[in-house]
This record gives C-alpha cells, sequence and structure tokens, in this order.
C-alpha cells in the first residue's frame, strides 16, 4: 500500500532514482524491487534499536530491533514501505535472516546476558510459515552465542492465521528452545482470542492505535479496552508492553492500569546502535534471567 506512494522515475543516462510521492505507476515496483534485491549485498540494510521499559521503576528490560533501508538517494526508507515487497518477492527470507543473526550479535555485543536484557525481533509470516524456520532460529542463536532466553521473536496474528497447526508446532519447539515469544500488535486483528487460547505466548504487545486515546475523548472506552486487555494478558501468565507510548499522561495511566512494560517515543525512538548502547544500563553480575 504504501508503495503506491512513490513513482520511480530514471533521469537521463545516470542511475539516479527520484522518488516521488505521486500514485505508482507500472514498472516503479519493477525499480524499488531491483533496487532492493542488491540491498542486502551491498549492506544498506540497518537495524535500529528502540528500548522497551519497565513502566514502574522505569528501567530497560530490553530492545527492539527495527529495519531501516539506508538508500543511496533517498536516505533512511522505513519498513512501512519496503517489508511489503521483500514479502511479495520473498526476498524477506534472507533479510529476515540477515535480522535474526544481527540482531542477536549485537545482543551478545551488548552484554545482554550479564545486563539481563532480551532482544526482540519482527518475524515476517513468511519466514514463520518455512518448516525449517526453528532451525534457522537455533542456528542464529548457535553462531552468535545468544542464550535462547535473551530472544524475543515477535509475531502478528494475522500470521498465525495462516497455518495454525504449524504455528503451534513452531511455538511450541521454539518454547523448548527456550526463546519468548510475543504477540505482536495485538487488537488490531481478527481473531486475537483464539490465537491466545491456543497459543501459549509470553509476551502480549498491544498495538499503539489504542494508546493515542488514552488522552482524548475517547478516553473513557479506551481505558477499558487497555484495562482487560492487561489483565487479560497477566490472567494468561504473559508480560504486557504497551506500545506507542508518546507523552507522561498516557503513561501515568498504563501505570495505574497495571501495564508491565511500555515502549515510545516518551522513553527512547528507534536509534542507530551508537545511540542505542548510550541507553544500556551497567552490566549485572553473569547469569540473571531477562526482565520480563
Ligand atoms: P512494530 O513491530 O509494531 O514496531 C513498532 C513500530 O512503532 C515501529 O515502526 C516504531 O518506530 C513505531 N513506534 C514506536 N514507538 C512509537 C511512538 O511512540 N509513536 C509512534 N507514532 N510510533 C512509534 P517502524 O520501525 O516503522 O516499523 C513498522 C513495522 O515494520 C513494525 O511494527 C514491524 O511490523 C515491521 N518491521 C520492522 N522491522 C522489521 C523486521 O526486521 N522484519 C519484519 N518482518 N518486519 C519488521
Ligand atoms: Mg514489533
Ligand atoms: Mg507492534
Ligand atoms: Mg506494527
Amino acid at each position: 500500500a504504501d508503495l503506491a506512494m512513490y513513482r520511480v522515475k530514471r533521469s537521463g543516462g545516470n542511475q539516479v532514482l527520484h522518488f516521488e510521492s505521486a500514485m505508482g505507476e507500472p514498472g516503479d515496483r519493477q525499480l524499488l524491487e531491483r533496487d532492493l534485491r542488491g540491498a542486502l549485498d551491498r549492506q544498506e540494510l540497518r537495524l535500529h534499536y528502540q528500548g522497551r521499559y519497565a513502566v514502574r521503576g522505569g528501567t530497560l528490560a530490553g530492545f527492539e530491533a527495527l529495519i531501516r533501508w539506508q538508500h543511496p538517494e533517498r536516505g533512511l526508507v522505513p519498513p512501512g514501505t519496503f517489508i511489503p515487497v521483500a514479502e511479495d518477492t520473498r526476498m524477506i527470507l534472507p533479510i529476515g535472516e540477515w535480522v535474526l543473526r544481527e540482531a542477536c550479535a549485537q545482543a551478545v555485543r551488548w552484554a545482554f546476558p550479564q545486563r539481563g536484557l532480551g532482544m526482540s525481533v519482527n518475524v515476517s509470516p513468511l519466514q514463520f510459515d518455512l518448516p525449517h524456520f526453528v532451525d534457522t532460529v537455533r542456528a542464529a542463536l548457535h553462531a552468535t552465542g545468544l542464550p535462547a532466553r535473551h530472544l524475543i521473536l515477535e509475531i502478528t496474528e494475522s500470521l498465525v492465521m495462516r497455518d495454525l497447526d504449524r504455528a503451534q508446532s513452531h511455538v511450541t519447539e521454539l518454547k523448548a528452545l527456550g526463546v519468548q515469544i510475543a504477540m505482536d500488535d495485538f487488537g488490531t486483528g481478527y481473531s486475537s482470542l483464539s490465537m491466545l487460547e491456543s497459543l501459549p505466548f509470553d509476551q502480549l504487545k498491544v498495538d499503539r492505535s489504542f494508546t493515542r486515546h488514552l488522552t482524548t475523548d475517547r478516553q473513557p472506552r479506551v481505558t477499558a479496552l487497555m484495562s482487560a486487555m492487561i489483565q487479560l494478558a497477566q490472567t494468561l501468565n504473559m508480560t504486557v508492553t504497551v506500545e506507542g507510548v508518546e507523552d507522561d499522561a498516557q503513561r501515568d495511566r498504563l501505570r495505574d492500569l497495571g501495564c508491565d512494560h511500555i515502549q515510545g517515543f516518551l522513553l527512547a525512538r528507534p536509534l542507530p546502535p551508537e545511540a542505542a548502547e548510550q541507553l544500556l544500563p551497567a552490566a549485572a553480575p553473569a547469569g540473571d534471567p531477562p526482565t520480563r
């Protein structure tokens, strides 16, 4: 959908691409696709990291790795623009594998086990659907040396709905490895509650579309929904994170509702590694379990 907003034109004889805000045309997409095809090899893909914090005490619980594409002409391209193309072309498979490795490697470089932090990685439905997905995760952990309990895989409701049997067996195997599983964007899909019934998620991430209405005139209804989602998660032994927290009032409200963790611009934006590193707390003695 985001793609239609960009018109890509090839200028003259050189290789400069212009992205213009306009209706899509046939061919535009192919140019973006072609650029994306080499992006991994040209090392244009980057991970930024956004902190997830305990709502009480404000301590860092971990980071979520969020992909960006450093396009040579366009600058930093957000995932909403190119992940759909990567999925349609199945380029998401090598890209997703790279994300997993890089995020795990970063967690080791940042001493997550010693600091008791967790690294959250978004997983595309296409990746998760692969029969050997669990092997890929195992290989990433092995190659980087990250203990499984410091990895959290974020999956979405739409994903899980494709093939529930496979989702169930993958979640079971991943949990046996010690990896944590989070349901991302909760509240926006179609079948959330049956998902929670059939899959033993460790974490629930409430979609940020709810968060801003905590402080608008829709506040009474949204507060009731938030409260119900938080209690639901906690009843099912899940840690609950609310996304998209942008101001103190939202944070205070979520604290009163008993929310565990928050993520949002109020506490930290997604940051390149050098900046995210500044948010790390002092290292604790080795072997502490991650803060959930
Ligand atoms: P998500 O996993 O739900 O990630 C949260 C998104 O909310 C991020 O957008 C983040 O920048 C944004 N966000 C965080 N706090 C705030 C806030 O306070 N206010 C607002 N307005 N936004 C906030 P981003 O980085 O553009 O990523 C968008 C989506 O792209 C992600 O949603 C995720 O579904 C997908 N994505 C990102 N990285 C990857 C990846 O490595 N692989 C896959 N398959 N998908 C990815
Ligand atoms: Mg996510
Ligand atoms: Mg989300
Ligand atoms: Mg999202």
